[in-house]
């Protein structure tokens, strides 16, 4: 094999909303393009590495991001054009889109005619999808799932700031000196900003953090407060701070009487909801005596963030929780300062490039909306021949108006809505209805995928150009450093080429995504004259070197912000018509009861997966941290069911069930009377845990995002006939059982699986599905006891193990034992015990997946002496990369000392 040298590119994480920039190194000689390119193949791409220059991770990164090398395998990669299921050509698969488009149009007028596109779409990619809806088929039908992460924090900053502007910045929450963490875990969903935040605590032990949040989740770690609010309450707690704050005659009057309007009806408005303490503790059920503490430190604490995420957004009144946290930094003057700002965090990599082209439905472009002058400035830019007359429909509304036959045309762009949306089974019926249905994805066997009549491939994550924006509203350059397989192709040439046969050639006519963002940036400085904060006038023109080498920067860029602009709102400028801020009349309210049951599920990410797991699911290691789809219950509610730890527990109400792993929190993380469980796990990956099957599809009223954190269910025991799980070097693909849950391992493919049936038929079935061999079996057909292991030559194949209890301790030697050329007659005795003869048991579930540091080695080290995270690390090296792990380190050591007191009590007795 011929040895390349080394190249280097310099691109940005494809996850989460932080933005990291990402260091990749490959020999360029060793990649091809080719259909089937597996993991080992892939090796000529080395592990990636944080970039050292990027200002939002300064070179570190998270384990999902130092894991990227490890999905870009083109296994379960959607390769080619396909019509019906059947392969086509891309000339076919376009003309039939566009000829669609065209006959819908003709017959039921264009907003017959929509788009829902997706966080994960680079902002060149968003940007033409959004200008062939809005300017060229003629409605504003063209939503997107960023809808579902952050539109009640873009509804909120509009209603009082006039515009879409997060104030602040990633350096404000280190410099803050009290950060207030609301509805947000970030120690798992935005690890590096929660790792920047651990390092700014530990350099000014005076900063304090508050975690507003009903779970008590990794990101309590750091908290000096914890107030575990009942879920929905936070606008209570914000307008009773207002009032407080009023009357301890703390507001910022000056900045009140220069820079806003509207104080007098929002304090009366806050005080109408306003009580004593205790009153307003039962409210929220928490202590008054925490109420007062957090009330004292807002009051005496001027460099104050308010950061937040999907505990307030994901609600059916987000807007007004986001308005009563801005309100209470309008009314204290804490906006646009060095570490003093409300300040929303998005979910995903391009969430807020989305919205800068207008990806939402009730935007029209470039932080312009549909008013009769920003209409005809877009139109004449564009030279639009139609332009959308008014917003459209918003995600949860879009597919209701497919269901209802009001939508005949969809196309779904790098997205899984049966996964995501609110009552995702009746999204499937509606796309059933629907009379065509495109998808264009990198992923083949996606839930959406699945239910679509047009697949056209897309290119992903290093193989696409363009650019995304953190949510600090930093622009960074995603590059492409790998060839696409198949025939896969950028989604902006993909749409644009649909744009041409629907005869608009001249106005789709890139060559190239630099072309699409030197459009963009014009558009926003098109007559702006400083009237809108989004204005990249600055980057207008520049050559594809220049865009190529476009550092990170935080719009806007122009004149008077040459190198972008760190804070708005420091002027005291706003973008309303009066140029103040405006503050909102927020009445609270508690969430309606919209399903049946009578536990509280809330749902949301965990550490190591990212969202419907298409690309996470690629990497073994981030699996292993949570293999299964779980839910968090309170031990109360789980005694009252008769639901033990580790029992399999269906979760359901009139809209459907799931079936997922009871975690019983013993230790107060989970409040009673409400459940917790992951919003990842799909029909690829699990036999029945789509959460949003179960949610109503409650809205927003202002912004229309839908409230995924508050649902009535029930929860019951599943009782199975036995529990097992399987390992095998082949991908066994969905299983015949009532319980299965897929993901690859280190060597091959892993299964756990349950039924209420006899195994034996399933024992054929999988015996079917693997290669000849010689088996090993154990058996006890009266205890439903089944081990059995497959090998052919001496190598291992796969591995059943069927009990009637789920017990099995871990299965990390038998994982390995795959990598075995020959297994050793030890080895091979010891197959069906599932551990090594005569030495200890294996390194435990995954805890630090950098360093895959496993629960038994670690809990060893703490009984030897190891107390304190640090010295974890520095024994095992845990917890020293990403750091995403700590407060798993530390919860550890804690449930280590407690069993060792336990134990010595019980020796003194
Ligand atoms: S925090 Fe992690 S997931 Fe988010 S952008 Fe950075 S590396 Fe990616």
């Amino acid at each position: 094999m011929m040895i390349t040298e080394l190249q280097q590119t310099n691109t940005t994480c494809p996850y989460c909303g932080v933005g990291c920039g990402v260091t990749v190194q490959y020999q360029a000689g060793e990649i091809s393009p080719t259909a089937n390119l597996t993991t080992a193949q892939t090796g000529s791409v080395q592990p990636v590495a944080g970039m050292q220059a990027h200002p939002a991770n300064f070179g570190r990164l998270c384990v999902k991001g130092s894991a990227l090398h490890e999905t870009i395998d083109h296994t379960d990669r959607l390769l080619y054009p396909t019509m019906n299921g059947k392969r086509t050509s891309w000339d076919k698969a376009l003309s039939l889109v566009a000829d669609k488009i065209q006959q819908v149009i003709h017959t039921h007028g264009p907003d017959a005619v929509a788009f829902y596109g997706s966080g994960q779409l680079l902002t060149e990619d968003y940007y033409v999808a959004n200008k062939l809806m809005k300017g060229f088929i003629g409605s504003a039908n063209m939503d997107t799932n960023s809808r579902l992460c952050m539109a009640s924090a873009v509804a909120s900053y509009k209603r009082s700031l006039g515009s879409d502007t997060v104030p602040g910045n990633y350096e404000d929450l280190e410099k803050t000196d009290l950060l207030i963490m609301v509805g947000s875990n970030a120690a798992w969903a935005h690890p590096i900003l929660f790792q920047r935040i651990v390092a700014a605590k530990k350099a000014n032990p005076a900063m304090k953090v508050v975690v507003i949040d009903p779970r008590r989740t990794a990101t309590c770690d750091i908290a000096d407060l914890h107030l575990a609010i009942r879920p929905g309450s936070d606008t209570f707690l914000f307008n009773a701070l207002l009032t407080y704050m009023d009357q301890s005659n703390a507001l910022d009057y000056s900045f009140i009487h220069n820079h806003t309007d509207g104080i007098a009806e929002a304090l009366e408005s806050a005080s109408a909801s306003s009580a004593t303490f205790e009153e307003l503790a039962q409210r929220l059920d928490v202590s008054s005596n925490d109420l007062n503490l957090f009330f004292e430190w807002f009051r005496d604490t001027p460099k104050t963030v308010t950061f937040y995420s999907q505990g307030v957004n994901q609600s059916s009144a987000g807007t007004d929780k986001a308005n009563a946290i801005i309100n209470l930094h309008l009314a204290t003057g804490r906006i646009g300062k060095e570490g003093a700002s409300p300040f929303s965090i998005t979910g995903q990599p391009n969430a807020m490039g989305g919205r800068e082209v207008g990806g939402l439905a009730n935007q029209l472009a470039a932080h312009m909306d549909f008013s009769a002058a920003e209409r005809d400035l877009v139109r004449r830019f564009w030279q639009a021949p139609t332009i959308a007359e008014r917003p459209g429909h918003k995600a949860v509304d879009l597919f209701n108006a497919v269901k209802e036959g009001k939508i005949k045309f969809l196309w779904i762009m790098s997205t899984n809505p049966l996964v995501s949306m609110p009552d995702a089974d009746d999204v499937k019926e509606a796309m059933k209805r629907c009379e065509l249905v495109v998808v264009s994805d990198c992923m083949a066997n996606t839930d959406t995928t699945a239910a679509a009549h047009v697949l056209l491939p897309a290119a992903s994550w290093g193989e696409k150009n363009g650019t995304v924006t953190n949510s600090e509203r930093r622009i960074s350059r995603q590059r492409g450093f790998l060839p696409s397989p198949g025939e896969a192709m950028p989604d902006w040439w993909i749409i644009s080429q649909v744009g041409g046969r629907l005869g608009h050639e001249e106005a789709f006519n890139y060559e190239h995504a630099s072309d699409v963002f030197d459009e963009h940036a014009r558009l926003s400085a098109f007559e702006n004259n400083g009237k809108r904060d989004f204005d990249l006038s600055g980057l207008v023109g520049m050559s594809r070197s220049q865009y190529d080498a476009l550092a990170p920067i935080q719009w806007p860029v122009n004149d008077q912000y040459p190198s972008g602009r760190a804070r708005f709102f420091d002027d005291g400028h706003f973008y309303t018509a009066t140029g103040k801020a405006k503050f909102i009349n927020v009445e609270a309210r508690l969430p309606e009861v919209h399903s049946q049951g009578d536990l509280v599920m809330n749902t949301g990410r965990i550490r190591d997966h990212w969202h419907t797991m298409t690309r996470t699911a690629k990497s073994a290691r981030l699996g292993q941290h949570i293999a299964e789809p779980y839910a968090d219950i309170h031990p109360d509610d789980a005694n009252l069911r008769g639901i033990k730890h580790g029992d399999l527990v269906e979760i359901h109400n009139e809209r459907g069930h799931i079936i997922v792993r009871a975690q019983v929190i013993n230790d107060g993380r989970q409040r009673k009377g409400e459940l917790f469980v992951p919003m990842h796990w799909t029909n690829r990956y699990a036999s029945k845990a789509r959460m949003g099957t179960l949610i109503a599809k409650t809205t927003d009223p202002i912004s229309g995002q839908p409230e995924l954190k508050f649902t009535q269910v029930n929860a019951r025991p599943f009782n199975t006939a036995w529990q097992g799980f399987i390992l095998s070097r082949k991908d066994l693909g969905p299983l015949p059982a009532d319980y299965w849950i897929y993901g690859v391992t280190e060597t091959g493919h892993g299964y756990e699986i349950a039924d209420r049936e006899s195994p034996l038929a399933l024992i054929e079935t999988l015996k079917a599905r693997l290669p000849e061999g010689d088996w090993i079996t154990l058996s006890d057909p009266s205890h439903n006891h089944y081990r059995l292991a497959l090998l052919t030559d001496g190598r291992l194949q796969a591995v059943i193990f069927i009990h009637q209890n789920y017990d099995f301790g871990a299965r990390q030697w038998l994982i390995e034992r795959f990598n075995d050329e020959t297994l050793s007659a030890n080895d091979r005795k010891a197959l069906l015990a599932g551990r090594p003869l005569g030495k200890q048991a294996d390194k435990g579930a995954i805890i630090c997946s950098c360093f895959q540091v496993g629960e038994n080695t670690i809990k060893n080290s703490i009984q030897q002496g190891c107390c304190t995270a640090e010295a974890l690390g520095e024994a095992l090296k845990c917890g020293t990369n990403c750091g995403s792990c700590i407060p798993e380190l530390k919860a550890l050591i804690q449930r280590e000392a407690l069993a060792t007191n336990a134990a010595d009590a019980m020796t003194a007795e």
